[in-house]
């Protein structure tokens, strides 16, 4: 069953250049993109910097307008949602961000900033917010001692518990993790990474998860999605994407881990993503791709059913 559809999402933003309406610019950060989260998965999202995979996430659970297409979450389409609409829907999603110094508030003790999502949600009793917060601090590996503590004297890592931990209290269906481990010391990544996973089976939730570290991506990943400027290229279950990629820049995207994926050959991807206000004409890959035919640059491709969804848009596949 799926918690998540998304049909043919568009997320433009318009740029200015100065003040003349005719240098209006249209970046097409998700351009046209369709795929499915199941209930319980994790769905891991890859690509370069500037691929749209933040705007993905962020339009994807209502941070920003619509520019076009549907989100049926839970069987409810909510991409046109008006604020005030979106009550339900705050409280079963969450974000995990990437940056525990930026995204708690320094002046609040973790207590607080655990109940907060409480506070806008729900209507406990304070005594059973701090119930929720002392609850909440012992399932991320914390203790109710560390409750009236700041922000500032914790480390990095448990900082990050942190924030988990506000995520999970108000028990979300749905939490987008925005490169929840990047901004982590290497040593703790792997803890972190471990108590999202465990907590996902335990209050059963589905993820959205960016990572920039492609092995921590599979690890925690059920299927995995790639992007390129604002389009899907290839999405399957992680042991097809990561096993048998069949798309040029997501073998060109692998091949950039080192040794444990040596069945995929080294493909050197050059040159840097192209801007999103005017990206190639058909397929958006092609000014990079060494297999370019006339046929890439003039019609966009299809997606390709390889069979057990695994779905990929290359011409020459
Ligand atoms: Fe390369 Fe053409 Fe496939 Fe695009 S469609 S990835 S340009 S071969
Ligand atoms: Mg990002």
């Amino acid at each position: 069953m799926n918690l998540i559809e998304v049909k043919n999402l568009k997320k433009y933003f318009v740029e200015k250049d100065g003040l003349i309406k005719k240098n209006i610019k249209e970046v097409k950060a998700v351009d046209d993109v369709s795929f499915y989260i199941k209930k319980g998965e994790t769905l891991g999202l890859v690509g370069e910097s500037g691929c749209g995979k933040s705007t993905l996430g962020r339009t994807l659970i209502r941070l920003y307008d619509v520019t076009d297409g549907e989100i049926i979450f839970d069987g409810v389409d909510i991409s046109k949602n008006k604020e005030k609409d979106l009550k339900q829907f705050r409280k079963r999603v969450q974000t995990i961000f990437q940056d525990p110094y930026a995204s708690l508030n320094p002046n609040m003790t973790a207590r607080d900033i655990i109940k907060e999502p409480l506070d806008i949600h729900t209507k406990l009793s304070n005594a059973q917010k701090n119930e929720v917060a002392y609850e909440m601090l012992e399932k991320v590996g914390l203790s109710r001692e560390h409750a009236d503590r700041y922000p500032h004297e914790f480390s990095g890592g448990q900082r990050q518990r942190i924030g988990i931990a506000r995520a999970l209290s108000v028990k979300p269906d749905f939490i987008f993790c925005d490169e929840p481990i990047s901004a982590l010391d290497v040593s703790i990544q792997a803890q972190v990474i471990n108590l999202l996973d465990d907590l996902k089976d335990e209050f059963k939730i589905t993820y959205l998860f960016i990572a920039h570290d492609l092995s921590m991506v599979r690890y925690i990943s059920d299927r995995v999605c790639v992007m390129y400027l604002g389009s899907i290229v290839e999405i399957g279950n992680s042991s097809d994407i990561y096993e048998n990629p069949r798309h040029p820049y997501t073998k060109a995207l692998l091949s950039s881990i080192p040794s444990i994926y040596s069945s995929v050959k080294e493909e050197i991807l050059e040159g840097d993503v192209p801007s999103p206000i005017n990206p190639p004409s058909g397929c958006k890959f092609r000014t990079r791709c060494k297999y370019a035919e006339k046929i890439c640059e003039e019609q966009a491709p299809k997606a390709k059913d390889l069979g057990d969804n695994h779905l990929v848009y290359c011409h020459m596949v």
